[in-house]
C-alpha cells in the first residue's frame, strides 16, 4: 500500500479509528519535514515498534521566535514523502496552520502547555523564550489527534526530549516516549534540517562544533571531569567565526548545570554559524 498524505484532522481521526479497529499499534514521528538521515532512523524506529508508523509534517509557528526562520523555514512535502515511504512510513499528517490553529489571530489567545521556568531558562529555552511552550503544546495536539501508543523523539534535541518525557509523566499522557540516538555526516556534524542553509565554506565552519564536543568527550574519556577545563578544551576547538550561544554540562536526571561531570552527564552547545543557529550535544560515557 502506498503512503498516505493526510491534511485534515478528521479524516486522520477516521484513519486511526480503522487501525484501532484491527488492533494495530501505533507509533508517531513529530518533525518539521525536509526529511534527512536523521529524521529516518526515528521513522524506521517507529516502524520496527508499532504495526504503522504515522509521521507529522508542521513546521509549527508557535514555537518560532520573532524574528527566527519561520517564513523561510525549508518545506519540500514531495522529497519528504519519497524518504519516509523508504522508511515504511504508513501516513504522513501534513495539516495547514489554519486546520491545526482555526482563525488564530495571536498566539496569546491559545491555551498553551507550559513547561517549569526552571527547565526552560537555561540552554535552548533561554535564548527561544517560548520556544518549549510551542513545542509542548504541538505535541500535546498531535498526541491526541493521533493517540499513539509509541513517540519518537531524537536526542538531536536533548532538551526537547527531556521536557517531553516530563510532560508525558506530569500530565499522563498513555504514550511511551522512544528516545532516538542522533545521527551525523560521516564528517561529524549533526544532521539538521537547517543544514540546507550552509554554503560549503560555512560547512567548513560548523565543523568545529561536533570537534569541539568530540575534544570535550576525549578528555573527558582521558580523566578530566573539571567542567571549566573542559568547557576551555571545547571553546579551544570552535572556529573563530563560530559565535557560540551556550556550551553547557547538565545532569541527565535534572538538566540543572553540573561543575564535574560523570557518566551520563550531557554536554550541549549551540552556536551560530552566520545566521545560522546550530545545536549538537553528547552523552558523555567513559
Ligand atoms: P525537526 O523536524 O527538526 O522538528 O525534528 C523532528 C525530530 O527529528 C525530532 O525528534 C528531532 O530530535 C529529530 N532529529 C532531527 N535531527 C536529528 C538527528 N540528526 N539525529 C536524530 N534525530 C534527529
Amino acid at each position: 500500500m502506498s503512503i498516505a498524505v493526510v491534511n485534515e484532522i478528521k479524516s486522520l481521526r477516521e484513519i486511526v479509528k480503522n487501525y484501532r479497529k484491527e488492533g494495530k499499534t501505533i507509533a508517531l514521528v513529530p518533525t518539521m519535514g525536509c526529511l534527512h538521515e536523521g529524521h529516518k532512523s526515528l521513522m524506521q524506529k517507529a516502524h520496527s515498534i508499532a504495526d504503522v508508523t504515522i509521521i507529522s509534517v508542521f513546521v509549527n509557528p508557535i514555537q518560532f521566535c520573532p524574528g527566527e526562520d519561520y517564513d523561510k523555514y525549508p518545506r519540500t512535502l514531495d522529497a519528504d514523502k519519497i524518504v519516509a515511504e523508504s522508511a515504511g512510513v504508513d501516513v504522513i499528517f501534513a495539516p495547514s496552520v489554519n486546520e491545526m490553529y482555526p482563525g488564530l489571530q495571536k498566539f496569546s489567545d491559545l491555551t498553551m502547555v507550559v513547561p517549569p521556568y526552571e527547565l526552560t531558562d537555561i540552554m535552548c529555552g533561554k535564548s527561544r523564550v517560548g520556544h518549549f511552550d510551542g513545542v509542548e503544546t504541538v505535541v500535546s495536539k498531535l498526541f491526541n489527534i493521533v493517540q499513539p501508543d509509541f513517540a519518537c523523539f531524537g536526542m538531536k534535541d536533548i532538551q526537547q526530549l527531556f521536557l517531553i518525557k516530563k510532560m508525558v509523566r506530569d500530565l499522563n499522557f498513555p504514550v511511551e516516549i522512544i528516545p532516538c540516538p542522533l545521527v551525523r555526516e560521516e564528517s561529524g556534524l549533526a544532521l539538521s534540517s537547517r543544514n540546507k542553509y550552509l554554503s560549503d565554506s560555512d560547512k567548513q565552519i560548523a565543523l568545529s562544533i561536533s570537534k569541539a564536543i568530540f575534544a570535550i568527550r576525549d578528555l573527558y574519556r582521558a580523566g578530566v571531569t573539571d567542567t571549566k577545563k573542559l568547557f576551555d578544551a571545547g571553546l579551544t576547538n570552535l572556529h573563530k567565526n563560530v559565535e557560540l550561544e551556550y556550551l553547557e554540562f547538565v545532569d541527565e536526571n535534572t538538566f540543572k548545570p553540573v561543575d564535574v561531570v560523570k557518566s551520563n552527564t550531557i554536554c550541549a552547545i549551540a552556536a551560530r554559524v552566520g545566521n545560522v543557529r546550530l545545536i549538537d550535544n553528547i552523552v558523555l560515557e567513559v
